[in-house]
């Protein structure tokens, strides 16, 4: 049985971007008499918005969309973020990071598909320093768990190389998990058997099946789509013109949801976005 997801952050209203990616998400779901499930990632407290979770779902219901079972929200589910961090750190997988980005800039470091790519400063460090953050040694973890591989149903298969990312945070300062542990546990906790999302993720992938072997996760595929961007290739932003989705509907009362979910199934894209295939082709 298949089963791929949608996972909005509430940080901002759902766009066309988004709306693209659902439809992606609940089609190929759909299309093979599986589920299609919703999870809110809210665990960035200081951008998280109350209230935008509702307005997902509204969203989604406009657009003709049907999800499957209870609606996960991370903010639930800090104690199983805490009890895998716990585990990496007693097999010795983490340590403890207080260099600000500033420091991290100054140690002049490789570029990686992320952007600055941790130095490993603080590697080795064995002390618990009150608001650090704790990052994995992905040389040890690589050095546990062997060569590892994926699945990318666009792509094809892939070799895992997490150490492109270099030494990623596992536990922010200021939160009981990055994104980078969030979405890997919440993927395995919901049974999500194709991990379904835009490409600006796929290098993302690397760093979430070293986990997923160290963490003893089940491995699913993952199917990164096409980002709808900007005619001059650059992200959806509302400042140069991208409604949110909420806005179309306020604009015209008589918008139509499910007629604007099948012109983007039928890869009609609206005027003046296009839709780049920014696979992280680098070897
Ligand atoms: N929450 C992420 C976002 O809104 C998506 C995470 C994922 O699909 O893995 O960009
Ligand atoms: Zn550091």
């Amino acid at each position: 049985m298949i089963r791929t997801r949608f996972a909005p952050s509430p940080n901002g209203p759902l766009h066309l971007g988004h709306a693209y990616a659902a439809v992606v998400a609940h089609d190929l779901a759909r299309a093979a008499g599986g589920e299609f499930l919703v999870r809110i990632e809210d665990i960035d407290g200081t951008r998280s918005r109350p209230g935008l979770a509702a307005a997902f779902l509204a969203d989604l219901a406009w657009l003709g969309l049907r999800w499957d079972g209870v609606v996960a929200h991370q903010s639930d589910r800090l104690d199983s973020y805490a009890r895998a961090a716990g585990r990496l750190r007693d097999m010795g997988l983490l340590y403890p990071c207080t260099c600000t980005r500033a420091e991290v800039l100054a140690a002049d470091p490789a570029m990686g598909p992320e952007g600055p790519v941790y130095p490993g400063t603080c590697r080795g460090r064995r002390d618990a320093p009150a608001g650090a953050a704790w990052r994995l040694d992905v040389a040890a973890a690589l050095a546990r768990t062997g060569p590892l591989t994926w699945i990318d149903a666009v792509a094809g298969p892939q070799s895992a190389r997490p150490e492109r990312l270099g030494d990623v945070v596992l536990v922010r300062k200021d939160a009981p998990a990055s994104y980078h542990l969030a979405v890997t546990l919440d993927d395995a906790a919901q049974d999500i058997t194709l991990v379904t999302r835009g490409a600006d993720l796929f290098a993302a992938t690397h760093i979430h099946r070293l986990l997923q072997a160290l963490l003893d996760l089940p491995v699913p595929r993952w199917h990164h789509h096409g980002l709808l961007v900007e005619a001059d290739g650059r992200k959806l932003a509302k400042r140069r013109g991208s409604p949110a989705l909420a806005d179309l509907r306020q604009v015209d009362a008589t918008a139509d949801g499910l007629a604007l979910a099948n012109s983007l199934r039928e890869g009609q894209i609206p005027a003046g976005l296009s839709l780049a295939a920014t696979l992280d082709g680098d070897p």
